[in-house]
């Protein structure tokens, strides 16, 4: 079998969040294969962690990738904060064709636009794709994944970090569909009585309040946060407050296109003029959402820039979910030129934590040995991009660690789900429910 059918078969997908089916990715043909380790979530180490475990595993996954797309030149990108951590990967890097590239401590290093650009100095065009300069990027998890992939183990695993408002931050390898509360248990419980928690991120993850819901394929970790910290109160207010507040308070004093991360590498975002489409309907609004299409909803003109607390990343949100309903495409300019003053003005992770109210959870997450035999696990059956997958189990039924649970649908794009521990099958819905 091909690589490319191994990583199909044990469904593997982008493990950073993204959930792209990585067999498409093993198909291409390019220059570069990147493996992602910037990993600038604030408070999020799994990547680091995995990296300090099992660096011979990501640079096979590397190799492997480079070896199926003929790409000649092989990079890791890595914060240089972590050059004392990682010096097991240097040495691991020592006669291969494999080079390290150390980045710097500033968000968001790992947004692939800007990744391509720190290691390889080639500009994505506007809303491109790292393939349109010759480039594949894969998460250091997903390296990891296609390791063993390549030796038939399919995906039933996931890194995560448990961070923030907990006993024992740590980073663990659970079972995928563990539920958070087993998750958060294992890092010692909270040290609130009210909490929620950011499901992948604070900049970019979804905020949850179900502590029943699983951990996924995509899943980073967990940020648990007391329920009265600023950062659940202001992502909790309802979008159309959210909209309703931009629109009679946006003094368009532009900190918020200032420090986007985007325009500064020289693409046409500017949220502040985003944010005048509050105050217009129908074709109004479209002129000024057109500034938003090139957005990563990275959230940094929210949470850090914005001086008047608004929502400008949720406008852009809203922007280009409109755009799209609308089918139109990006026809601005095609021209990408670094600004001026890109370098000197990225916003280093401290910072960044100092504004968010978080630098008390600034500590190490530690990778812990654990065992975990969880009495259930619930494993959606839409965990990447694409179409939801198939099931092939009935309810009632046993099944064995790493077995196939659920098929992509026939030609469509998607991943296989396999049971992550061995039980029996509860439910069949959304997700397949495993119970021991
Ligand atoms: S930073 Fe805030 S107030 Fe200033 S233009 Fe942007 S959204 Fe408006
Ligand atoms: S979320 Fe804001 S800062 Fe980030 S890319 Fe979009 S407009 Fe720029």
């Amino acid at each position: 079998m091909s690589l490319s059918e191994n990583i199909q078969a044990a469904g593997v997908v982008g493990s950073g969040g993204a959930g792209f089916p990585s067999h498409v990715k093993a198909q291409s043909k390019v220059d570069y294969v990147i493996a992602n380790g910037a990993e600038c979530e604030p408070l999020l180490h799994k990547d680091l962690e995995l990296l300090i475990k099992e660096p011979e595993a990501v640079i096979k996954g590397l190799k492997l990738m480079m070896q199926s797309t003929g790409a000649t030149k092989g990079i890791i990108g890595v914060k240089r904060k972590y050059e004392e951590r990682l010096k097991t990967l240097v040495s691991a890097l020592k006669d291969q064709d494999v080079q390290l590239h150390w980045l710097g401590d500033f968000y968001p290093t790992g947004d692939e636009y800007i990744l391509v650009y720190e290691t390889t100095k080639r500009l994505i065009p506007p809303q491109g794709i790292p393939l349109d300069v010759g480039v594949v990027v894969n998460n250091v998890e997903t390296l990891r994944n296609i390791s063993l992939a390549d030796r038939k183990i399919p995906v039933t695993s996931k890194y995560i970090t448990v961070a923030g408002a907990v006993k024992h931050p740590s980073t663990f390898s659970v079972p995928i569909g563990l539920r958070y509360d087993d998750a958060i248990a294992a890092a010692g419980g909270a040290t609130v009585p009210e909490y929620a928690v950011f499901v992948s991120g604070i900049m970019m993850g979804k905020l949850e309040s179900d502590m029943t819901r699983p951990i996924t394929k995509t899943c980073a970790g967990l940020v648990v946060l007391p329920t009265d910290h600023r950062l659940i109160q202001r992502k909790s207010l309802p979008v159309e407050s959210m909209h309703r507040i931009g629109k009679s308070a946006c003094d368009q004093c532009s900190y918020c296109t200032e420090f986007c991360p985007r325009y500064l590498l020289g693409y046409d975002v500017q949220p502040h003029k985003v944010m005048r489409s509050l105050g217009f309907t129908a074709t109004g609004e479209q002129v000024w959402n057109q500034w938003a299409q090139l957005c990563c909803s990275c959230g940094l003109c929210t949470l850090y820039a914005c001086p008047e607390d608004l929502y400008p990343k949720e406008a852009c949100d809203k922007a280009k979910f409109d755009l799209k309903s609308a089918g139109m495409k990006w026809n601005g300019n095609r021209e990408v030129e670094v600004h001026p003053i890109y370098d000197g003005r990225h916003v280093p992770l401290k910072q960044l934590m100092g504004k968010l109210g978080i630098t008390e959870f600034d500590v190490p997450a530690h990778f812990q040995e654990k065992e975990f035999s969880p009495r259930q696990v619930r494993l959606p059956l839409l965990q990447h991009v694409g179409e939801p997958a198939i099931p092939v189990v009935k309810k009632g039924q046993r099944v064995k660690k790493g077995e196939v649970i659920a098929e992509p649908a026939a030609n469509k794009l998607g991943a296989r789900i396999h049971a992550s521990i061995g039980g029996t099958v509860v439910a069949v819905g959304l997700e397949i429910i495993i119970e021991q």
